[in-house]
């Protein structure tokens, strides 16, 4: 499948020049000078600076602005009062490469094929960074997850893109501030990544933050990264209190990461940055504390995991709380509608224009192929399917009844066979039933051996 297709908006008479992308054919695209009006007296689409802020393994429902009892997110809180925020937001697969290869390309996993654990985001991809650097955007990506690295095809379209190794997520802040100050005389809107991590495993919060939630308690082990995949992999028992113990631990990073979130959202109020900057902040999947018995992530397909903040604070957009489902394929069909730039075919949709249009909800997908896991899920209004495609994942199919039974423990499939059926046909339709052939792997051995260690250090590389 080839993706390479570039549709530059209509600038009307604006400034025009060539631009030449530094793989692929030469793109001839339309230029808007930022903030310049055209000659006909009408303002030029909006060329906000972006920043696209993903933090790995935060499920909405541990955060307060999605009800959460506890005060793990204050900043995140007050950034959605003037934000869009969905209330209802899935990832596109339990664990972070698919999942945010669907948010830079607005593609389903069976289009992207960046799947499985050596699969890698293919060079004919059409990403948002390269979108962007299309339309005069200067990239910076920074990543603390491997998974989502150079290696494995994430740099593409950016201008700079680091993986970030460092002890914590607030310290990606020093280097936002060194290259915010380098540009600070740039006539482009810069585009902004960043991937941060502290929620992921192994849980191990800042003394502080661990008193705050009261996850001291927890025995040392239940931090390293050996206990969390022995639970994960079903080798290790877990006791009674491990469950809420980990959980508390998992609260405390979360906490973290928000001051580090806030951190960045002062740097911006500092530079005089927040009127021209959109704000995106998204989850890459949530995470799993035993609620059907299974630890982490990338396992199952089960709210827990696929349920995730997305919040948009966009100059120009009134705040405002969206029931309707929104997933991550929109987000790319959404960041480029608003921003006037005609988007290439995805499988998403451009949730504010359908905001002021209306019209039915999309049906959310969801698919998992690693470690041979391998399920795939839809969900319809009320009812959610998931089908399993490995022996990991059961049987046969289960159906749940979201509204009547949010913890997805009763199983209707038996009762219900018509759903069954017509939402097995929508994965059919999709090409969600069955395996995907990957993308392009890579081999181990070209993996080099610092992104090794730091695939080990977060559990994913024995
Ligand atoms: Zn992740």
């Amino acid at each position: 499948m080839h993706h390479n297709r570039f549709a530059p908006a209509a600038l009307g008479g604006g400034v025009r020049s060539a631009l030449r992308l530094g793989r692929g054919p030469a793109l001839a695209v339309g230029l808007a000078a930022c903030g310049a009006g055209l000659p006909d007296g009408t303002a030029a689409p909006p060329r906000p600076n972006i920043v696209l802020y993903v933090v790995d393994t935060v499920r909405a429902d541990r955060l307060g602005v999605y009800g959460y009892e506890k005060p793990t997110s204050p900043r995140l809180d007050a950034f959605a009062e003037g934000a869009v925020l969905f209330e209802n937001a899935y990832a596109q697969s339990s664990w972070t490469r698919p999942a945010v290869a669907s948010l830079f390309t607005g593609l389903l996993p069976p289009a992207h094929r960046t799947v499985g654990r050596r699969s890698v985001l293919p060079d004919d991809a059409t990403t948002l960074a390269e979108i962007l650097a299309a339309h005069g955007y200067e990239g910076l990506g920074l990543v603390r997850n491997p998974n989502v690295g150079r290696a494995f095809g994430f740099a593409q379209g950016f201008t700079r893109f680091r993986s970030e190794d460092r002890e914590r997520d607030e310290t990606m802040l020093e280097r936002v501030r060194l290259w915010l100050d380098e540009r600070q005389d740039a006539e482009a809107p810069f585009f902004l990544f960043l991937h941060a991590i502290d929620p992921h495993g192994p849980y191990d919060p800042a003394p502080e933050f661990e008193e705050m939630f009261e996850a001291g308690g927890a025995p040392a082990h239940y931090r390293t990264v050996r206990y969390l995949l022995g639970l994960n992999r079903g080798d290790v028992e877990p006791d009674s209190g491990t469950a809420e113990a980990l959980s508390r631990l998992y609260d405390a990073e979360v906490a973290q990461n928000d001051r580090a979130f806030g951190e960045l959202l002062d740097e911006l109020e500092d530079r005089g940055l927040v009127e021209d900057t959109a704000v995106i902040y998204v989850s890459d999947h949530g995470e799993e504390f035993a609620e059907h018995g299974r630890w982490e992530h990338g396992l199952s397909l089960y709210e827990e995991v696929l349920r995730v903040p997305l919040i948009m604070r966009l100059p120009g957009v009134p705040a405002r709380r969206v029931e309707a489902p929104a997933q991550h394929i929109d987000l790319l069909p959404t960041l480029l509608g608003y921003l006037g730039i005609e988007p290439p075919p995805t499988d998403g949709r451009d949730l504010l224009a359908a905001l002021r249009r209306g019209g039915a909800p999309l049906d959310v997908y969801a698919h998992l192929d690693v470690d041979g896991h391998r399920a795939a899920s839809v969900i319809r209004g009320r009812f959610k399917l998931v089908l399993p495609l490995s022996p990991s994942q059961g049987t046969a199919p289960m159906l749940f009844d979201l509204d009547a039974d949010p913890g997805e423990l009763e199983d209707l499939a038996g009762d219900r066979p018509d759903i069954v059926a017509r939402m097995l046909g929508l994965l059919a339709e999709r090409n969600l039933a069955g395996e995907i052939e990957s993308a392009e792997e890579i081999e181990d051995d070209q993996i080099d051996e610092d992104v090794r260690r730091r695939l080990r250090a977060l559990g994913y590389v024995d």
